[in-house]
């Protein structure tokens, strides 16, 4: 099972990716958007390593991902910071205090967190937003789970299916966000938040392996 070191190194390496990918997600936002993809979640998730070390040495997975939550929608400018700052949120009352998440935890830690953005942003899957990355993620981490998988496989399956889900946004024109005024000049663009969701989702699974 994972606990609450396995979701610290979650959100160590997630700041780590980000920072890597911040110039690739500016780029990406900038095709398509208004070009702060990459530096609004660098602030943010440096926001959120600089309070990681206050965390108390008793704490929870869910306690962690409250910190995510509540740093991000302080943070974080844009449409991303309150649609990833409810997802963290709905996370960590998904997992509630429980110390160890098993398979089926990591499940609805990763439907919580979709289902978060959903509310907040109402995307649906095919609008080119990083619902795209979440929804495939979350059913594949479902099946992964009911075929019997642990906990690393399940996450591994949510990342291979959240990078197939941000390349499928390159091919559609945008129903939610910024790139939806542009049209079909959105086509050929990768969606940034999808990348992102993709890029987070990964640095889940690597950390959990
Ligand atoms: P802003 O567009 O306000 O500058 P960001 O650049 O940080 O904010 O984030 C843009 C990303 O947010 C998009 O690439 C898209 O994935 C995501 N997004 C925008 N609107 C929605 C929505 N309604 N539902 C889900 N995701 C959305
Ligand atoms: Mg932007
Ligand atoms: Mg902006």
């Amino acid at each position: 099972s994972l606990g609450i070191t396995w979701v610290t190194d979650w959100i160590r390496q997630s700041a780590r990716v980000i920072s890597e990918h911040r110039v690739e997600l500016i780029t990406l936002d900038r095709e398509i958007g208004d070009g702060d993809h990459g530096e609004n979640l660098d602030r943010g998730f440096t926001a959120v390593l600089g309070k990681l070390d206050d965390l108390p040495p008793d704490s929870v997975p869910g306690d962690a991902l409250k910190l995510v939550a509540t740093t991000l929608i302080s943070t974080v400018g844009g449409a991303s910071g309150p649609l990833l700052g409810t997802a963290y949120l709905k996370a960590a009352g998904a997992v509630g205090k429980e110390p160890e998440l098993n398979g089926a935890a990591i499940v609805a830690l990763l439907t919580a967190a979709r289902d978060g953005v959903v509310l907040r942003g109402k995307a649906e899957v095919g609008d080119k937003t990083m619902i795209d990355a979440w929804t495939p993620a979350v059913d594949a981490a479902a099946a992964a789970l009911a075929d019997g998988k642990n906990e690393v496989e399940i996450l591994q399956a949510a990342a291979d299916a959240a990078e197939k889900g941000a390349e499928s946004t390159e091919p559609i024109v945008a129903r939610k966000g910024r790139a939806s005024y542009l049209g079909e000049r959105a086509i050929g663009h990768r969606d940034p938040g999808s990348q992102s969701s993709a890029l987070l989702i990964r640095a889940a699974a690597d950390t959990a392996a």
